[in-house]
């Protein structure tokens, strides 16, 4: 019997109709093997298009209204490819999300996904057709139109894996693979054949675009096997691997990044019990994700507590911040929207002294101050001012010889 595989078309590979028919090309082989499942995002521009029109309304539009406008996009790609296959002899459906009932959490642009009807895929599948699913979007209990955030077909496409039970998830996109950074900041940057499940969260968290980390997050607890490739390209992309250890054997997997970074810093806040809980606590409450978190050792009774936020949540974090100013008693807040963070990944961190120290000497070795220094077991984020950025990641690409 033939298998179930999952594939993912992203913006820039159903950018055109001649793109949409390459994929109509691409999806027409996999059949000839094994049963397909598409997903696709919005073409390429789309989403950003919608969203600048909302914006031109308002700064802060209506969140359901957003939603409903920016899941357009995958509506519009998942018809045209349907169209293009049938074209093609190829037998296809197009499914929003609320037609598989692919339901989400009510957090309207950040929504997770709880379930999604899996017999109707699969029996639209039994009958010879391809459904062809929007990405990035859901609906809601009660049936309002929801969106995952940016890059959300990702998560989509590996969910639906998940549920249908399919072998793989293959992601295609615009580059033939994980790299070992973004290779259009770094174009000596190396393709990885794989890349451990750990890693590729890391790498996804810390910024790669390659695959939403919520995607991969999927993938991990649902053990799917996924691969990145190229739509535009023949060849094999990169497995995120579920099997353990590093299959490289390096000692480093990748450089990630994220720019539109911001800094806050509450400057002599009393050192009590329940302190982070206090400044923190509010922020998580508004479902606004905090990173890096650093509180100094403190002095008299007082201490600095840093923290970094995605800058679109900056005046929504100052708020809340200069409310709670009374029951936080800090002298002064600081925050800094120049900032960025570069991140330095790799499983082989684990047993390996000295990765931080040659990081901190990359970085030195180009004059660029490090702000805050954050560790976890095999990951080590730099905070620097955002200007340093690519400089940054092309000394430390280099420093631990990531090179092709
Ligand atoms: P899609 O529209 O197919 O979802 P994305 O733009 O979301 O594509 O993701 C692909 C892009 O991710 C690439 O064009 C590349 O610039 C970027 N990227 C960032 N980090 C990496 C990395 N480590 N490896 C490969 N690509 C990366
Ligand atoms: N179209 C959405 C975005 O641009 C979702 C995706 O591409 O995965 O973020
Ligand atoms: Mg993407």
């Amino acid at each position: 019997m033939s298998e179930i595989i999952v594939q993912k078309f992203g913006g820039t590979s159903v950018g055109s109709d001649e793109r949409i028919n390459a994929v109509a090309n691409i999806i027409k082989k996999a059949t000839k093997e094994n049963k397909v499942i598409v997903v696709v995002s919005a073409m390429s521009g789309e989403t950003n298009r919608l969203i600048k029109l909302a914006k031109s309304f308002s700064d802060n539009p209506n969140r359901r209204e957003f939603d409903a406008l920016i899941s357009t996009g995958e509506k519009v790609s998942a018809s045209l490819l349907a169209m293009a296959l049938e074209a093609n002899g190829v037998k296809a459906k197009s499914f929003s999300a609320s037609q598989i009932s692919m339901k989400t959490t009510n957090h309207h642009s950040k929504a997770r996904i709880v379930d999604v009807d899996g017999k109707k895929i699969l029996s639209t599948l039994n009958e010879g057709i391809v459904p062809i699913i929007t990405g990035f979007q859901g609906i809601t209990e009660s049936g309002d139109v929801t969106t995952l955030g940016r890059g959300g077909s990702d998560t989509t496409a590996v969910a639906i894996a998940a549920q249908v039970d399919a072998t793989r998830c293959d992601i295609y996109t615009d580059v033939d693979g994980v790299y070992t950074t973004d290779p259009r900041v770094v174009p000596e940057a190396k393709k990885l054949d794989s890349i451990t499940m750990e890693e590729m969260l890391e790498m996804a968290g810390q910024g790669a675009k390659v695959v939403q980390i919520r995607a991969v997050e999927f993938a991990n607890k649902y053990k799917v096997p996924v691969r990145v490739l190229s739509s535009f390209e023949e060849g094999e992309g990169t497995l995120i691997s579920l099997k353990e250890g590093n299959m490289e054997n390096a000692l480093i997997s990748g450089i990630a990044f994220k720019k539109d970074q911001t800094k806050f810093t509450l400057h002599s806040v009393a050192d009590t019990p329940g302190i982070a809980h206090k400044i923190l606590g509010p922020v998580n409450d508004k479902d606004i994700s905090v990173d890096v978190i650093v509180q100094n050792v403190s002095v008299n009774g007082k201490t600095d507590f840093t923290f970094t936020v995605d800058s679109e949540e900056e005046e929504k974090v100052k708020s809340i911040l200069e409310n709670e100013k009374s029951g936080l008693d800090y002298a002064d807040l600081l925050i800094d929207a120049n900032i960025a963070k570069v991140s330095v990944v790799g499983a082989g961190m684990r047993s390996h002294a000295g990765i931080a120290s040659k990081a901190f000497e990359a970085l030195s070795s180009e004059g660029i101050n490090i702000q805050v220094i954050s560790t976890s077991e095999i990951k080590l984020t730099l905070v620097i001012e955002e200007k340093y950025l690519e400089l940054a990641v092309r000394s430390l690409h280099k420093a631990f010889n990531l090179e092709k």
